[in-house]
């Protein structure tokens, strides 16, 4: 299984890499409607505008999140 997950809300796709998370918590205290650990899955794409997810995924302090252009599907 692979320790990389892909999240798309079909404009771009959110990379989060759990070995990189340092569960600082910026993600789901800047928005909680799509970076909430208490749902499964727990990033959910569709619950927020791109730009919004943009801005919180570059205050990742770890590098764990990061985004590509479009949906890229979740590798094997
Ligand atoms: S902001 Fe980054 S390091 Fe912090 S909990 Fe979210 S994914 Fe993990």
């Amino acid at each position: 299984m692979s320790d990389v997950k892909h999240y798309s809300n079909g404009e771009i796709t959110i990379v989060w890499k759990s070995e990189k998370c340092a569960h600082s918590a910026n993600c789901f205290r800047n928005l909680p409607v799509v970076f909430n650990p208490r749902v499964k899955p727990w990033i959910q794409p569709h619950n927020a505008v791109t730009g919004e997810i943009v801005q919180v995924v570059q205050g990742c302090p770890s590098g764990a999140l990061t985004i590509l252009d479009g949906d890229v599907p979740q590798p094997e």
